[in-house]
């Protein structure tokens, strides 16, 4: 389940050129008995299964004696703190990080209480296992890890970034059916085209995520398109 979209994409490419270094554990290599099962019924009853403590305290054990203890050990979870771009700039400064992987109704209490550093939830809904959200967390990170996105300059520019969502982007057809692209960008002037693209992201910003302004790096040609920006929407004169 995360082996083939980790050989995959941006990621992929980074693990096979050694800028990232991912490893999959399968938790029934950490059993001992015979079935090697990894799930119990839940002391006082109830639906469903619970993962088992000693796979995963194993599991964390044999990759601390291999590699070092991890600068985080991180459960997924839905009731965790959700993952955010500042989130994973913190992860991505770790030299190494464990990601520990749900399934069933959850897992043992202890394991999130003595052997998990922290928790991270990808959203406010529930998946039915902590793969998915380990993929999205190992993504999230290693698009801030130098030398993953080949053009930094992209990374330094992405939505949260810079506390800011991105510019619209337009490619080839300048006339699509009849809609076209806005005629700047064809325009070549590169003066014009920045301050398209600053204008586009504060309004952006400014109409759906207001609050992430407060947070924002902005300079002083920012913050008078914002004051312009403002005033527009004050008179109502925008069209939006
Ligand atoms: N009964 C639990 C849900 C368990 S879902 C509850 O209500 O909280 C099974 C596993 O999937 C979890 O242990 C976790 O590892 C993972 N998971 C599910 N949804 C998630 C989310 N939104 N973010 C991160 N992990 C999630």
């Amino acid at each position: 389940m995360v082996e083939a979209p980790l050989a995959e994409g941006i990621v992929g490419r980074a693990i096979s050129r050694g800028v990232l270094d991912v490893r999959v554990h399968d938790l029934r290599g950490f059993t001992t008995d015979r079935h090697r099962v990894v799930d119990d019924v839940p002391f006082g009853g109830g639906p469903g299964m619970v993962l088992k403590p000693e796979p995963l305290f194993r599991a964390v054990e044999r990759i601390t004696a291999e590699h070092g203890r991890p600068g985080a050990v991180v459960l997924t979870s839905p009731d965790g703190p959700k993952l955010t771009h500042a989130a994973a700039g913190r992860l991505r400064d770790l030299e190494h990080v464990a990601i520990l992987c749900g399934r069933y109704e959850g897992v043992d209490e202890r394991v999130r209480r003595h052997l998990a550093t922290e928790e991270l939830s990808i959203g406010d809904y529930v998946l039915s296992g902590g793969e998915l959200p380990a993929l999205v967390i190992v993504d999230a990170v290693a698009r801030l890890v130098p030398g993953v996105v080949g053009d930094e300059q992209s990374v330094a520019r992405d939505t949260f970034a810079r506390g800011l969502l991105d510019f619209p982007q337009y490619t080839r057809p300048a006339d699509f059916e009849g809609h076209l692209v806005p005629q700047v960008l064809l325009s070549g002037h590169h003066q014009e085209i920045e301050r398209w693209r600053r204008r586009e992201a504060l309004a952006r910003t400014l109409d759906r995520r207001p609050e992430l302004l407060a947070d924002a790096t902005l300079d002083e040609g920012d913050r008078a398109l914002l004051n312009e920006l403002v005033q527009q929407r004050k008179a109502g004169s925008d069209g939006r």
